[in-house]
Order: C-alpha cells, then sequence, then structure tokens
C-alpha cells in the first residue's frame, strides 16, 4: 500500500532532500528535473500524487499542470514554490494544483499536505489496514481497537504506522529513529525503545503484539 510520488525539482538539493525524507516516512518517491521528463514519467509511473516545482529550466511547471487537467487527468498535485511570489502561487492554484507549499518547507507539514490531498482525492487512497483488532484508517491518521480510537500521540502513531505497514516483517530501530527524525525530532534509540513500550501498553487486548527482535528491531504480529 505504497503511495507513489513522482517529483518534479529541478533543485539537485532539494530533489535529493525529497527522495531521502519522504522514503523515510514510506512513501515511493522519483524524482526528475524537467517538465518534459515529468510529462514521459507520468504517462510510464502513473504516481498517485505529483509534486510540482513551477519554476523548471525548461517550461512552466504550471503550463505541464494546465495540459494535464485539460486532458481531464484529476491527479492530485502539490505545487511547491519559492518564497515571495505570491503571483507565482496564485497561477500554480489557477492552472488546477490542489494545495502549494513555500520554499523551503517543513516535510512534517509536506507530509500532513500530502494525506490531506489524497484524503480529498479518490486516488491514492489505500485500503484500511487490518492486524487483529487493530486497523489503520485509510488515510492512515488513526488507528481504531476493539474499543474504539487507540489514544496515541503524533510520534506513537507514526512508530506504530510504521510497524502496521510492515506487520510480519523486522522494523529496525534505526528505521524507527529515522522515521521520527523526519519529524524533527532528536532522538535515539532508547528514545524508540519508550515509545514501543508505551504502545505496546495501549494496544493490548487487540489480538497482535510487538516482539523485540534483539540487536535489530521490533516486528509487529497477530497472536
Ligand atoms: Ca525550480
Amino acid at each position: 500500500m505504497q503511495i507513489r510520488i513522482l517529483a518534479v525539482e529541478d533543485d539537485p538539493h532539494i530533489a535529493r532532500l525529497l527522495a531521502l525524507e519522504l522514503g523515510r516516512l514510506g512513501y515511493s518517491l522519483d524524482t526528475v528535473g524537467t517538465a518534459a521528463e515529468a510529462v514521459a514519467q507520468l504517462k510510464a509511473r502513473a504516481p498517485s500524487l505529483l509534486l510540482l516545482d513551477l519554476g523548471l529550466p525548461d517550461r512552466d511547471g504550471a503550463d505541464v499542470l494546465r495540459e494535464l487537467r485539460a486532458g481531464g487527468d484529476a491527479l492530485p498535485v502539490i505545487c511547491l514554490t519559492a518564497r515571495d511570489q505570491p503571483v507565482e502561487r496564485v497561477g500554480g492554484l489557477r492552472a488546477g494544483a490542489d494545495d502549494y507549499i513555500v520554499k523551503p518547507f517543513d516535510i512534517a507539514e509536506l507530509d500532513a499536505r500530502i494525506r490531506a490531498v489524497l484524503r480529498r482525492s479518490d486516488r491514492g487512497a489505500p485500503q484500511e489496514l487490518v492486524q487483529g483488532t487493530l486497523r489503520l484508517t485509510a488515510d492512515e491518521a488513526r488507528v481504531t481497537g476493539r474499543d474504539g480510537p487507540v489514544g496515541l500521540t503524533p510520534r506513537e502513531l507514526h512508530v506504530l504506522r510504521r510497524l502496521l505497514k510492515n506487520a510480519g516483517r523486522v522494523v529496525t530501530k534505526a528505521q524507527l529513529t529515522q522515521t521520527l527524525a523526519a519529524l524533527n525530532e532528536d532522538i535515539g534509540e532508547k528514545t524508540v525503545e519508550v515509545y514501543v513500550h508505551r504502545i505496546r501498553h495501549k494496544i493490548q487486548g487487540n489480538g497482535v503484539e510487538i516482539v523485540t527482535v534483539r540487536g535489530f528491531g521490533y516486528l509487529l504480529r497477530t497472536l
């Protein structure tokens, strides 16, 4: 149920950051640097969402978007715009963007925007994920259990979401640390242990367990 994103960004630094940080958050990312490559990849890859820089070297990103919409494509699109260019922003939205984010952006905010846009669209909306009596809602914003919603802090939700999406497979402590680091959390492996400990307590009685795989990490499985 990985969400595939095509990012069109000609700044190699930002493109690398997007690939790294969104990858850590569990998205599958393809990045290209020109409008021409974007058009080719849209056809070849059928992404669930397009992250589109408006200032591209070969053409205006807004033109790509206009063409897409003119062809009847409802693909969710978030425009990336430079700071202090309100005209560009308005142009992007008029051309049919679902949302925009101003550079430099916070990756946690971009993550939230992506989820919100996907939630509003019917594309890339994955099915509910079920393990035991635990359910990760399709928008991945909540986990419910036998007795209703499981009260989780945002950080606990990130950890549990990662474990649920990888149910039956080991998720390393380093991967969980990275997931949290992407939220600008300054944390170590000890902190991960604390979160897992709290989550275990909160999901008791739902027919799943989080197993400690000594020296590696954690594995969520049904009982
Ligand atoms: Ca640019």
